[in-house]
């Protein structure tokens, strides 16, 4: 068994000088994506990634799918440049087509010519090919739009065919993007959030804050079933579970219910403040989307905002749910996040929150608690899991990593 891809990549190609960089970078995540499937050669050809694999062609085309930067690829069939060989080759192909949908009636021959020695141009080899096609198949139609079949060659160091295009993610290769903290709550936004940011090149390190046993093992299986699959797209990642049962019991005791979800996202802030320079991450994610609840009206956020001297990215600020979910479903998360579990922030919410806190009046009902204290006991009683996409194994590493 093997199996050929050409990867195709969208914004890399408008890099310039730091092209090379963000090519590199993809082929690397490449040869990880498929690596543990068998031997692979991943190699850039003309302006596409090219992959070689032993691993059969569903089960490679599941992982390229994922790898961020990847715009399409298809399953490709390649052929020495010499008309001849590209002609039976298209043929061969239009016939397998035919054969698993007999309901082909069009077709149409589309050719990119980016290797300019070969002596046809791209509409001559389409012109000839696509006579060849007509008079094997006569049944077939030429259709220039929405043709049912589209045989697509790509002249490079060789000739690719394919009929075929999956989409892929999208976005730029992870790695190129620097790190950020993740705060993957459970529910369906923060994955998503993660991911997008993801998509745009950055590493991320997911954190959940973990109040057992308020909250139970279920929900911290459920994080790390998310991590997996963001891992799925990324690669393998180092999930911080925080333990926050002691700052949860202090709000419960010190803090007003109205203003209790505001201090413990605050809490949040300043325990991902020490962890970032551990790490290296310079921004935190979270799955906030503007006034869905209380907590994320624009005086919310400020408040929680105030807390952290590092940039709060939020990718979700202008989506709506709808939005939220489809995306969810697209990536793989929502069946997870769907799941019955105990938010940490839900336990102790108050029946009314404030929607319009003032920074003051926050700060002021922290006075009860000692925040340098109660992060310094979270950091250091925090594990350190490492995820990868199909296993996770966790790793000796501890906070004081
Ligand atoms: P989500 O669907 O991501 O849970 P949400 O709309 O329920 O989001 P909130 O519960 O208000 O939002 O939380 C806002 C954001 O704060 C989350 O998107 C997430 O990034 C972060 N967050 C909340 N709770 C936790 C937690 N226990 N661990 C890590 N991050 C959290
Ligand atoms: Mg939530």
């Amino acid at each position: 068994m093997s199996a050929t891809f050409l990867l195709r990549y969208g914004e890399i190609a408008l890099k310039g000088q730091n092209q090379r960089y963000f090519l590199d970078t993809l082929v690397r995540n490449v040869e990880r994506a498929v690596a543990d499937l068998g031997r692979a050669e991943v190699r850039l050809a003309f302006g596409r990634v090219l992959v070689r694999t032993d691993a059969g062609a569903d089960p490679a085309a599941e992982r390229l799918r994922k790898v961020f930067g990847v715009v399409s690829l298809s399953h490709v069939r390649d052929v020495d440049l010499n008309l001849g060989a590209i002609t039976t080759a298209a043929i061969e192909m239009a016939e397998e087509a035919i054969e698993s949908r007999p309901d082909i009636a069009s077709f149409k021959v589309d050719t990119r010519r980016a290797d300019k020695r070969f002596p046809l141009t791209s509409m001559e080899t389409s012109s000839q090919v696509g006579g060849a096609i007509h008079t094997r198949f006569p049944h077939l139609r030429a259709k220039m739009r929405k043709p049912d079949l589209l045989a697509r060659i790509e002249i490079r160091d060789r000739a690719y065919l394919s009929t075929e295009s999956i989409p892929g993610p999208g976005g730029l290769p992870s790695g190129t993007g620097g790190r950020a903290l993740a705060l993957i709550s459970g529910g369906i936004d923060s994955p998503v959030a993660a991911w997008l940011t993801a998509r745009r090149g950055a590493v991320i390190t997911p954190v959940h804050f973990h109040s057992f046993p308020f909250t139970s093992e279920r929900s911290k299986e459920k994080v790390m079933d998310l991590c997996r699959v963001l891992a799925d797209y990324a690669g393998p990642l180092e999930l911080w579970v925080i333990y926050f049962t002691d700052i949860q019991r202090m709000i419960q005791l010190r803090v007003p219910d109205a203003l209790r979800v505001l201090v413990m996202r605050r809490m949040m802030m300043r325990i991902c403040d020490r962890l970032a320079p551990r790490v290296g991450a310079l921004a935190i994610i979270t799955g906030e989307s503007l006034g869905q609840v209380a907590s994320q009206t624009l005086e919310s956020v400020s408040v929680i905002n105030a807390a952290t001297a590092l940039p709060v990215l939020r990718p979700l600020i202008g989506a709506d749910k709808t939005e939220i979910v489809a995306r969810a479903e697209a990536i793989g998360t929502y069946e997870i996040s769907i799941r019955p579990y105990e938010d940490c922030c839900s336990l102790f919410v108050p029946a009314h929150p404030r929607t319009l806190p003032t920074l003051d009046e926050v700060q002021r009902a922290e006075q009860g608690l000692d925040a340098v204290a109660l992060v310094d006991e979270s950091l250091a009683r925090s594990e350190c899991i490492r995820i990868s996409g199909r296993e996770a194994v966790p790793s000796a590493m501890n906070s004081s990593a």
